[in-house]
């Protein structure tokens, strides 16, 4: 279906949107009332919060000069807690025209040396990013494109992008379809998930190694899972599944990062998790026996007292992460 031989030309792709399970089928190229109408709130017109490099990815992302990351702008799953709101659900980025996107990302990996190039919840403008990768390919054949995605993908998109990704950096956020419902509006978060996930590993396997800062990732996934307050059975569920569907040699990322952006109804999203929280999902990974498994422990972020966790970027700041 999708993509991609004129480079520049999305036009068809947006014009029923399939680029995400949500399915909206919606034309993305008018808007009703000066909106787009589809649920990611975006028209085809990219636009972009952030483009630098990162260095608060894992290891094997990060590496020593950091992960070439590009934020785009809206989100087809819009999580009630999402730590990116400003631009999930705020609205926060600029309009770009194509070949101008190409130059800043250029520009990125010129002066950075950035280990990769790290679409971040692409989901929504794929074919933008497959049109920057075959730019891009041209100029860096051995840098890495990294898709790093809410896991609520469609397997059809993921097949089409086979040729231009390297790595996949999926979150695995819910076993619990209430859960899902009540926080990212999609029952069938789960199930999509895992057949996502399974494409993922069935195009590139597992991250590469030996995976460390001092030799990143070039190739695989890496799954990560951020632990939510007061829901640690869907937690544990969660990597249980993780485990049954895939094995110990899956390599995971535990979060514990999760730091409260805006009120909530629900009393235990106002908060971090506890130590408690934190041990009983860590205690479980472990147990299960995952070999590769990068771990967010909660010392490492939880300062309270202060107006933004160290974790928690500011997508109104020319650098957000500081
Ligand atoms: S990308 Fe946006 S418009 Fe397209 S199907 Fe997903 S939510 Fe709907």
């Amino acid at each position: 279906m999708l993509f991609l031989n004129q480079e520049t030309d999305f036009a068809d792709i947006y014009k029923s949107c399939v680029l995400c399970p949500r399915a909206c089928r919606v034309d993305r190229t008018v808007t009703r009332e000066g909106k787009a109408k589809g649920f990611c709130g975006e028209t085809d017109r990219v636009r972009v919060a952030h483009v630098g490099p990162h260095f608060g990815e894992e290891p094997p992302i990060t590496g020593i000069r950091g992960s070439g990351t590009v934020f785009f702008s809206g989100c087809s799953l819009k999580c009630k807690f999402c730590q990116n709101h400003q631009i999930s659900l705020g609205g926060v980025g600029e309009t770009l025209d194509f070949h101008r996107l190409v130059e800043k990302i250029r520009q990125m990996i010129i002066n950075y040396g950035v280990h990769n190039l790290n679409f971040v919840s692409p989901d929504h403008f794929i074919p933008h990013t497959t049109g920057v990768a075959s730019h891009l390919k041209k100029e860096h054949p051995g840098l890495p494109i990294l898709y790093n995605f809410s896991g609520y993908q469609s397997v059809r998109v993921l097949k089409n992008l086979e040729k231009y990704a390297d790595i996949y950096l999926p979150d695995f956020k819910y076993s619990d379809t209430a859960l899902a419902r009540r926080l990212s509006r999609c029952t069938d978060y789960p199930e999509k998930a895992i057949d996502a996930i399974s494409e993922m590993v069935r195009q590139k396997g597992f991250l590469d190694g030996p995976v460390s800062e001092n030799a990143p990732a070039t190739q695989g996934v890496l799954v990560r899972h951020l632990i939510l307050p007061g829901a640690v059975e869907n937690s544990i569920n969660a990597l249980t599944t993780l485990f049954m569907e895939f094995g110990a040699d899956l390599p995971i990322s535990l979060m514990s990062q999760y730091h409260p952006v805006m009120h909530h109804e629900d009393p235990e999203l106002n908060r971090t998790i506890t130590d408690q929280e934190f041990l009983e999902v860590h205690d479980h990974a472990t147990q299960l026996g995952f070999k590769h498994m990068f771990v967010q422990f909660p010392e490492n972020y939880q300062d309270c007292s202060r107006d933004r966790a160290v974790f928690l970027p500011d997508f109104k700041n020319r650098q957000p992460f500081g």
